[in-house]
């Protein structure tokens, strides 16, 4: 078999999908000599605003898809919630990196823990919520029910404790199809962040301690306190993903770590992750760089830790404080340039160092 084609700097690189994922992921592009393409629905998008093109055009719109195919040499997403049909229709073109394997699964909540089960990864136990009888039949309780799509940063989940709890949240979701896991006691929650090239060699970022509020992420840690052996496994669960799901790009793979020392995996996302934000100021190589690397047939760069970092979130008005930032030597910080600061929308970051 031909050895993969390497992607030389100043190829072009087309995105799907135009938030700030797609926009640190241009800018990476862009240092490193190539050019980028962003595909999107939005009127404006901050990814394609640095772009070298921007095409706004519908997930389904054949046409527009064809001629951004066209164009580009290989294609990526910055968002794990693409329609399965337009990654179809763009490797029709040019390669999608990675490709449907991975949405199939993270866009699911139950084929993602069944996927995750499979590949020999702890998660809490779980089942299918569908009918009544399901509902009768639940055990996993107390619990967090959840819809099986389109939930994102706590949206779509509640927690119950009864099975009229669960009755009363199915209805409330409009008897969607939920999956229900088991409430994790956990002592904090991590993620590993993978990238796999197209030779199959694979490197994991340092694990991040993460903090969430209302189920968004506020805080990532890097160096993350916890002990070799948790950092272990949790790195070994993020290689054994990317893996299995045969990856070319990046993988990010959220754990808790439970009080008596366990290490359960949440969910993953095959892209850029909010977690990995600190790799920009703080680590060889940043998650964006290391995702041009290896869809583009690059080695895979250094993951070693500069400095120890804090990457802090800045949701809605929290961005207005720029000014504070630009003031404090230890801070560096990122804004995604959106104009409109609403509540729990993600405006930027900020990684303090050191
Ligand atoms: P998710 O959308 O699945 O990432 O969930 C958002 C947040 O809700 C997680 O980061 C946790 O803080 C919390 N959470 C989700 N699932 C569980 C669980 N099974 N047990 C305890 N906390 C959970």
């Amino acid at each position: 078999m031909a050895a993969p084609k390497i992607l030389p700097p100043g190829s072009t690189i087309g995105i799907l999908g135009g938030g700030q994922l797609g926009r640190m992921t241009a800018l990476a592009a862009a240092r490193l000599g190539y050019k980028t393409i962003v595909y999107a629905p939005d009127d404006d998008s901050v990814a394609g605003e640095v772009a070298t093109l921007y095409v706004q055009g519908d997930y389904d719109d054949r046409l527009a898809l064809e001629w951004f195919g066209e164009r580009v040499d290989v294609v990526t997403y910055e968002f794990e919630n693409v329609p399965e049909a337009t990654v179809t229709i763009c490797e029709q073109w040019k390669p999608v990196r990675p490709g449907i394997k991975p949405i199939h699964f993270a866009q699911h909540r139950i084929r993602e823990k069944d996927f995750l089960r499979k590949a020999g990864i702890g998660t809490a136990d779980y089942q299918a919520i569908r009918t009544e009888d399901d509902i009768e039949k639940a055990t996993a309780l107390p619990g967090i029910l959840k819809t099986c799509t389109e939930g994102y940063d706590g949206k779509g989940q509640a927690r119950v404790a009864t099975k009229d709890g669960i009755k009363a949240a199915w209805e409330k979701f409009g008897k969607r199809e939920c999956i229900l896991e088991a409430l994790v006691d956990f002592q904090c929650e991590i993620s590993a962040i993978v990238a796999r090239g197209i030779d199959g060699q694979a490197k994991c970022f340092p694990i991040g301690r993460n903090e969430h509020r209302d189920g968004i992420l506020r805080t990532t840690h890097v160096p993350s306190g916890l002990s070799p052996e948790i950092l272990k496994k949790a790195e070994a669960y993020g290689l054994k993903l990317a893996e299995s799901l045969d990856l070319v790009g990046l993988v990010a793979l959220e754990m808790f770590v439970t009080r008596d020392g366990r290490v359960l995996a949440n969910e993953m996302a095959p892209r850029p992750h909010n977690s990995g934000h600190w790799t920009m100021d703080a680590c060889a190589t940043s998650q964006f760089e290391q995702l041009v690397r290896a869809i583009c047939g690059l080695p895979l760069g250094s993951v070693e830790v500069m400095a120890p970092s804090r990457m802090e979130n800045l949701i809605g008005d929290e961005a207005n404080d720029w000014q504070k930032y630009l003031a404090d030597p230890s801070a560096r910080l990122h804004l995604y340039g959106k104009s409109t600061p609403r509540p729990g929308r993600k405006m930027g970051h900020v990684t303090f160092i050191g």
